[in-house]
């Protein structure tokens, strides 16, 4: 399992909680719940980042509010950039 906070892969099984397995990753403390992913984000979660983004924030202030790593972000960006992308070359 890999630390949504740190992006690291050094975390253990933490107990269990509403039926799911718990995790704590060793790095930074975070815990989170099994089959929770860092790119699995709502929408609104991501329209919410961009639009802060477009606004001038910096990925690491948006990551300071939000508590998304800066990387996920900027994944997003680069994603929503490519589709952009796609559709203005058609
Ligand atoms: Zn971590």
């Amino acid at each position: 399992m890999q630390c949504p906070r740190c992006h690291s892969t050094q975390t253990f099984k933490n107990g269990r909680r509403q039926d799911r397995q718990c995790y704590k990753c060793k790095k930074c403390g975070r815990q989170f719940l099994e089959f929770y992913q860092p790119w699995c984000y709502s929408n609104d979660v991501k329209q919410i980042c961009m639009k802060m983004h477009l606004n001038g924030m910096s990925l690491r202030e948006i990551e300071r509010v939000t508590d998304i790593h800066h990387t996920t972000i900027l994944h997003w960006l680069r994603k929503a950039r490519e589709g952009l992308d796609s559709i203005s070359n058609k």
